[in-house]
């Protein structure tokens, strides 16, 4: 008899599925397991034998051999024994004659230790004191447009807050890594993520800052190819404002950017745009942020629905297609800059109910993000401001 299902472990708080196969034949009582499941083979052969007999189940004429997807080298950053109870279940199920096609997501029912592995973490336990809509719908527009930026927020439970209502609304395909609470996470992420990433699949990274420089290396050559889909968020400084263009940072001047000097170049400039998060100070509670909210929020019903068709529609005048051909050319800006500085001024002119660019769109983008752009990209474009 040949048994296979799917039910899932955790990789630092994030869940991930496992294939399991199990092989069951006759003969005199025996259980093996492969390599990457050797640590629970120990505790399914005396609690297995237990389980079976109170369903009155002829263990002693059983060989069991049991097998999975589980990559062996990420098993010791894992915790293997929530593996335990589906496996039980699984087995019983399959020799009573139950329901052998259900998937075993919820190791609850039968549980082999008595130690609480399905316990909710704690940092994923849902902070609702903000009214984070603006913010998601803000993240999930420059997802959507395939847009590349980093958030700055002033604590780091707004990065979380913010990533579980994202992951909640829009992308249940989402690894959150809490660099905060578990920078070591990167040693093993070369092993989990050749394994899990695909092409839908979203990153959220939050606390980079608290990565040293080379292991951010680490990471960004681990990433890049799928850049696009990672969301990162930092706290800028100590008082978390820097580069904020609606609020004044308050840190002394030595330490002010020493956050954002611990980023590694390759991978700031791989992100275009920076966007600040902060809590409004007219409307307590509600996240805002500075880029171009005024613009946003009020379209924030329709934004969900938005996709790039509308963008199509969006012409360029050939005066200006030669302005953004001097910022290649002039300016050494890389293209893929370039690109998404107009991706976003189109987005703008679609929100603002225009069907032509304008000027004033590609300057909106590159003066509120100069800050950026000259922190980030060492870029003195900034300065220039043709004559219109
Ligand atoms: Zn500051």
């Amino acid at each position: 008899m040949m048994i296979q299902f799917q039910t899932q472990v955790e990789y630092y708080e994030n869940k991930i599925p496992v294939n399991i196969q199990i092989f069951i034949t006759r003969g005199l009582f025996s259980l093996t397991t492969t390599s990457e499941l050797s640590d629970i083979r120990a505790n399914l052969s005396l609690k297995l034998p237990v389980i079976l007999k109170k369903k009155s189940i002829a263990y002693s004429k059983l060989k069991i051999r049991i097998s999975s997807d589980l990559p062996p080298r990420l098993v010791k950053y894992i915790d293997a024994h929530m593996l335990e109870s589906p496996i039980a279940s699984a087995i019983c199920d399959s020799l009573t004659g139950k329901d052998s096609l259900r998937s075993y997501y919820n190791p609850s029912h039968l549980k082999l230790n008595n130690d609480s592995h399905e316990k909710a973490p704690i940092s994923f336990i849902k902070n609702s004191k903000h009214n984070l809509d603006f913010a998601v719908t803000t993240i999930n527009l420059l997802q959507v447009q395939k847009i590349s930026a980093i958030y700055f927020v002033d604590t780091q439970d707004l990065g979380l807050s913010i990533s579980l209502e994202y992951k909640d609304r829009y992308s249940p395909k989402i690894f959150i890594f809490n660099l905060y609470k578990n920078p070591e996470i990167i040693n093993s992420l070369s092993v989990f993520l050749p394994h899990f990433l695909n092409i839908d699949q979203k990153l959220i990274f939050i606390g980079l800052e608290n990565l040293p420089k080379t292991k951010q290396e680490t990471l960004f050559q681990l990433i890049k190819n799928n850049i696009k889909n990672c969301i990162f968020f930092i706290k800028p400084c100590r008082c978390g404002n820097f580069l904020n263009n609606n609020k004044q940072c308050v840190c002394h001047s030595l330490v002010r950017s020493k956050n954002l000097d611990t980023l590694s170049g390759e991978l700031i400039s791989a992100l275009d745009f920076n966007i600040n998060f902060f809590e409004s100070s007219s409307k307590s509670g509600l996240i805002i942020s500075d880029f171009f909210y005024t613009t946003i929020m009020d379209n924030l019903e329709d934004l969900d629905g938005f996709n790039t068709k509308g963008l199509d529609s969006i012409s360029i005048s050939s005066y200006l297609k030669t302005y953004i051909e001097d910022l290649y050319t002039t300016f050494q800006l890389t293209p893929d800059l370039i690109k998404s500085i107009v991706r976003f001024a189109c987005i703008l002119a679609f929100l603002r109910g225009r069907d032509e660019l304008l000027f004033s769109d590609i300057f909106d983008v590159i003066n509120l993000q100069s800050n950026w752009y000259k922190y980030a990209k060492n870029s003195k474009f900034i300065q220039h401001r043709p004559l219109a």
